[in-house]
């Protein structure tokens, strides 16, 4: 480093004119040495100029530091002159040289303008040496002490400067050596610099001192408290890192990571609300802190999974076109018209309500006729998803609201694991057999049922499993059941109950035409070349083959059939295998099923009812029969509480009409009567069997025989009155098939007889009655002779 020139300003010399260089960003003052890196082309050429010469130049603040090529009036005035100590050629074509600033002088005119400015200047000197006084004195060793404490703050001064600082005696040298060291914005060193009065620049150091002392004092407050923090985090930091490294070294580490990555990510994805995704998230910071394999973690991350795998606003956009509904509703079922009609009618409403709180659809009828498929149809008319759960036989609440988490091996209820398997939070959901939900001590089904149903409640479905409330306000539930009546009443009421009724053998022909034989064909892979079923061979299935009000047994030997010519055409017999009645033992080996025979002749004690099972219709002997005793009443065939309560009816109804049927009082007490029920296997219930009982008891103890072509249903008072019963639409179906001609009915179901085809109504006659008198009219055969 050069040596300092400490010659005072006023001794030293300077030319009258001087080559320009204007400097950015800083100001220099006497005394002062520095580099600098110098670029721009004016500055070069004068820099070069000075050095040819003297050496010495005059440098000036440029007022903009932004501007690349200053003009004059982008200059300051007074300046500093230098010498240039060294100047150093870089390879990018820049010069770095180091000047030291001599004295103040001011540009009294520009001589030259291009290629560089050279100026004629002037030297500026302070205006006078202030005398000694104690408050200048005051004032010096005030900037002295600054500085040092400055020093102790972390200021860096060049050392030399220091010692110098130490011992100078001019108030106007002291300011400029600590001016030319503080670091000072460019237009502060400026006014410093044009300052000619040397109390007032030393007054002015000393207030930019003070602040700067106290700005070093702040900053050294932030940067402890910053360093304290920095300190807390790497400490952190450090442990965890060492946490890691153990766990790394037990093999722990990079699955656990990765899997609380992953399960973050899928929350993101799977776009919860927010209250799901805060308790998803907690759950997941839960786990980060366990051991990978503790069953904690597992339940954990069980749960997660089901969090994230919900539809929680996944949906299918619902299309709803009813022309479109209609034809999807006729491409699957056969005739079904009034059912249909009202499926449209529901999804009409819901097309002009979108939000409907209606009720739930409830289709009731015997298994096979088509509950489900009309679900799937109404899922496929909207183009949502179906589900399908059976509630049959659930007693535990549990199944539909889930298990608390705290249970082992908890899981969701069936409702929201229907909702997952489904994909979206809108599908039709179909519960099957409402009818056969059970109670027990595990808690009531039917009401956390009634829960998910409840438009007003099931927009917050609360699953035990899940904690947190799911919307099931979107989704389309629709039940079905095989009977009305047992459904819990608060179900009931909710629903709109839409019946469907057992197929009549015609029916069923004509299904099994026109959809089953088609749609086994294809599954099969066959075609109506390969096979031709007559309707011979349909009948004989659904007589012989199968004993169902619906078609699923019909369409599974149907199945039967097609599969077992597709074996043979596979083999290589090729040909149109030709199947009916005569050949279809062939196929589908002995008959299963034979019609109840049919009585012989007209029997006493014997009468033909007709019952209504969760199969559809039927027909049932109910015998009765004295013998010696004391009048006890015996009861057999798997019979229910209401049959035999009925039975009593019934035989009290008969004595109490003793008189008038013409039965000695004495026949009653001396006698035992035993009522059987055929089909002993099959339970039985219900009171529609009354007046058939009634009327084997009245023929047995009168001995009149039954009309072997007369059946009957209806249920019996203790007066004699006929009372209504239900299902008598799949009752005539079973007298048409066991060709009964009369069928004795309540008068009050004779509005029913509506919905019975007209085939069926054709050659079957109908005899509403309003009283037991009736049917024995009808029922007994009086012409003849008595038989004991
Ligand atoms: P459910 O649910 O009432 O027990 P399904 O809907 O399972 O009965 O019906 C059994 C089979 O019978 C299905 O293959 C269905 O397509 C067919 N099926 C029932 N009724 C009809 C009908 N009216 N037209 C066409 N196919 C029918």
């Amino acid at each position: 480093m050069a040596e300092i020139d400490v010659r005072e300003e006023r001794e030293i010399e300077i030319p009258t004119s001087l080559p320009i260089l204007p400097v950015r960003d800083v100001v220099i003052f006497p005394y002062m040495i520095l580099p600098l890196f110098v670029g721009r082309d004016i500055s070069i050429k004068a820099i070069e100029h000075a050095v040819g010469e003297n050496k010495m130049i005059l440098l000036v603040s440029q007022k903009d530091v932004n501007i690349e090529v200053p003009s004059k009036d982008d200059l300051y005035t007074v300046g500093t002159v230098g010498t240039i100590l060294r100047m150093l050629k870089l390879p990018d074509g820049r010069l770095k040289i180091l000047v030291q600033g001599v004295a103040k002088a001011k540009i009294l005119k520009y001589i030259q303008t291009d290629p560089f400015y050279i100026g004629e200047i002037g030297k500026v000197i302070d205006q006078q040496q202030p005398e000694m006084t104690l408050e200048v004195e005051a004032l010096m060793r005030n900037v002295k002490e600054l500085v040092d404490k400055s020093l102790a703050l972390g200021k860096s001064f060049l050392p030399d400067i220091i010692v110098l600082i130490e011992n100078i005696e001019d108030p106007g040298r002291l300011a400029d050596l600590v001016a030319s060291n503080l670091g000072l914005k460019a237009d502060q060193a400026q006014s410093l610099l044009e300052q000619t009065e040397p109390i007032l620049r030393l007054k002015k150091i000393s207030e930019l001192l003070s602040r700067e002392v106290e700005l070093l004092l702040v900053q050294q407050k932030i940067q402890s408290d910053v360093k304290g923090e920095i300190d807390k985090t790497q400490r952190e930091y450090f442990l965890r890192e060492q946490m890691k490294a153990i766990q790394r070294e037990l093999g722990e580490i990079d699955e656990k990571a990765e899997e609380v990555m992953e399960l973050r990510k899928k929350i993101e994805k799977a776009k919860m609300p927010e209250k799901v995704e805060k308790e998803a998230i907690k759950q997941i910071n839960r786990l980060e802190k366990m051991h990978p394999d503790s069953a904690e973690a597992g339940t954990i991350r069980t749960y997660v999974d089901w969090l994230v795998e919900l539809p929680w606003s996944k949906s299918s956009k619902d299309i709803l076109d009813l022309k479109k509904a209609k034809k999807i509703l006729d491409d699957d079922h056969y005739d079904l018209e009034k059912v249909k009609e009202r499926i449209l009618e529901y999804l009409g409403v819901r097309k002009l309500k979108e939000k409907m709180k209606g009720p739930i659809l409830c289709f009731v009828g015997p298994p096979g006729v088509g509950k489900t498929s009309l679900g799937k149809s109404i899922a496929r008319s909207l183009g949502r998803e179906f589900f399908r759960m059976s509630l049959g036989g659930m007693r535990d609440e549990a199944e539909i609201r889930g298990h608390r988490r705290t249970y082992v091996g908890a899981m969701p209820g069936r409702i929201i694991q229907g909702i997952k398997t489904s994909g979206k939070n809108n599908p039709v959901f179909m519960l099957d057999e409402v009818d056969k939900i059970g109670m027990d001590f595990r808690g009531d089904p039917a009401s956390a049922l009634l829960e998910v149903l409840d438009p007003e409640q099931n927009y917050a479905f609360a699953d035990h499993y899940l904690g947190v409330p799911f919307d099931l306000s979107n989704v389309m539930f629709i039940t079905t059941a095989n009977l009305i009546d047992p459904i819990p009443s608060p179900l009931r009421d909710r629903m709109e109950i839409i019946a469907l009724s057992g197929y009549t053998a015609e029916e069923k022909i004509g299904i099994a035409r026109n959809y089953l034989i088609p749609k086994q064909l294809k599954e099969h892979g066959i075609s109506d070349k390969n096979i031709k079923i007559y309707d011979s061979a349909l009948l004989s299935i659904t007589t012989n083959y199968t004993a169902e009000a619906g078609v699923r047994n019909l369409e599974r030997e149907i199945a039967n059939l097609c599969r077992k010519v597709a074996r043979k055409i596979a083999e290589g017999k090729i040909k149109k295998y030709i199947i009916s009645s005569k050949n279809i033992s062939k196929y589908l080996g002995v008959q299963k099923y034979m019609p109840e025979e049919e009585i012989k002749k007209d029997e006493i004690g014997v009468s033909t009812g007709l019952a209504w099972t969760e199969s559809g219709g039927d027909i049932i002997y109910i015998e009765a029969t004295i013998m010696k005793g004391k009048g006890s009443l015996t009861l057999t065939g798997q019979l229910g509480d209401v049959m035999k309560e009925s039975a009593h009816a019934a035989l009290t109804y008969v004595r109490s009409r003793a008189k008038t049927l013409g039965i000695k009082n004495s026949m009653f007490s001396q006698n035992d009567i035993h009522i059987h029920v055929p089909a002993g296997g099959i339970p039985k219930d219900g009171p529609s069997a009354g007046i058939t009982m009634a009327t084997a008891i009245a023929s047995v103890f009168t001995g009149k025989p039954v009309h072997k072509s007369v059946a009957m249903t209806g249920e019996v008072t203790l007066r004699g009155k006929v009372l209504p019963i239900g299902g008598l639409k799949e009752k005539s179906l079973a007298a048409k098939r066991m060709g009964i001609k009369k069928v004795i009915i309540p008068k009050r179901n004779e509005k029913d007889l509506e919905d019975i085809p007209k085939y069926v109504k054709k050659d079957m006659q109908f005899i509403p009655v309003e009283t037991m008198d009736e049917v024995l009219k009808n029922a007994l055969i009086t012409s003849k002779k008595k038989r004991k």
